[in-house]
């Protein structure tokens, strides 16, 4: 798409993100649906490894969000298609000696893609290519820069992760950061999304020369973790604010709050229906509201606002004016 609608040519980097079902045509595994629904997002235009670590703390933020605990984040440099001959020389000659030992799949891989012994899961492949030389360790001064700048980022961010010298690309596109989340399943630990930077995809499919880079999770398993978790999905109110209004007077100030409260991003609703104030608060209440604004004419002349918290079932007297910065206040607050 990237290619199709030229969008190489806008201001760059360019930004994307899609969701939709995906389908798998080879043989399905038991417990593995045919149709799964993926989300992910790219980056195109930019080599910066800032962009990399945005990247990547986009998708950690996303699960942390969603409640997911015990997270593992892996990453790795391919490096460049310079840093990828002298590696895939290496590994050719460390491996050499030990061709024999490999699985079948691996004795076949051996002379086209070694790279994917790396990441072989047979035993007789993990010990053959253990201390093999790694990509990291044949990169290029400027892929190793790039690495190192990455993980600068992601330190500088609190982010924590693990270099996984067996996070491996098969694929020629694939450039400089990999990155993967694991997290703990039944014995062992399985990847709930990941991605990577690939600086030769869009000339290989066509378009000019663009690096580019990417995530992807799958959603079912993402939903899979969640439930194996005993994690909630994420409450959140329908409403933010209801605005109950008693009074000509005061519904004409509460549709200027409803206004304000908007503009400042909050789910706001108010009554149109001319419902009594019990029957405003109840109707509030079905709609898992965060805060009720209780205004009667004699707030009104006070210039006040009675502010309600739902869930908690305290309220206090808030001026009108300082009423937006008070209900933002109070919501950052929750989120902490
Ligand atoms: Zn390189
Ligand atoms: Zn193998």
């Amino acid at each position: 798409a990237y290619v199709e609608h030229k969008l190489y040519a806008q201001p760059q980097p360019t930004k994307v993100y899609y969701l939709g079902p995906m389908f798998r045509y080879a043989n399905v595994q038991a417990g593995r649906d045919r149709q799964v629904h993926q989300f992910g997002a790219e980056v195109f235009g930019s080599s910066d490894p800032a962009v990399d670590a945005e990247v990547i703390a986009m998708a950690m933020d996303f699960y942390h969000r969603l409640g997911l605990k015990d997270l593992e984040l892996h990453i790795n440099s391919v490096g460049c298609p310079a840093c990828r001959s002298v590696h895939r020389e290496e590994l050719h000659k460390f491996l050499e000696s030990r061709a024999d030992k490999l699985c079948k799949l691996c004795q076949g891989r051996f002379e086209r893609n070694p790279l994917r012994i790396l990441d072989c899961k047979e035993e007789a492949c993990r010990d053959a290519s253990l201390g093999a030389p790694t990509t990291t360790t044949c990169l290029c001064p400027e892929c190793a820069g790039h690495f190192r700048r990455v993980k600068s980022y992601l330190d500088s961010v609190g982010i924590k992760y693990i270099v996984n010298d067996r996070l491996v690309r098969g694929l020629d596109y694939y450039t400089n950061t990999a990155f993967e989340i694991m997290a703990p399943d039944i014995g062992a630990q399985s990847s709930i999304g990941g991605g990577g930077r690939y600086n030769g995809l869009i000339e290989q499919v066509g378009g000019p020369s663009t690096p580019g880079i990417g995530y992807a999770l799958g959603l079912e398993r993402v939903l899979a973790t969640m439930e194996r978790q005993g994690v909630q999905f994420p409450g959140g109110h329908q409403f933010d604010v209801f605005i109950a209004a008693l009074g000509d007077a005061a519904k004409e100030r509460a549709f200027t709050i409803l206004n304000d409260l908007r503009q400042a991003g909050l789910a706001a609703e108010m009554d149109y229906m001319g419902r009594s104030l019990r029957a405003q608060m109840k109707y509030a209440g079905k709609f898992d509201t965060g805060y009720t604004v209780i205004i009667g004419d004699e707030e009104l002349n006070r210039g006040v606002a009675v502010l309600r918290d739902m869930a908690a079932g305290t309220q206090e007297e808030v001026a009108l004016d300082n009423l937006r910065e008070m209900i933002l206040t109070k919501k950052q607050e929750e989120k902490k």
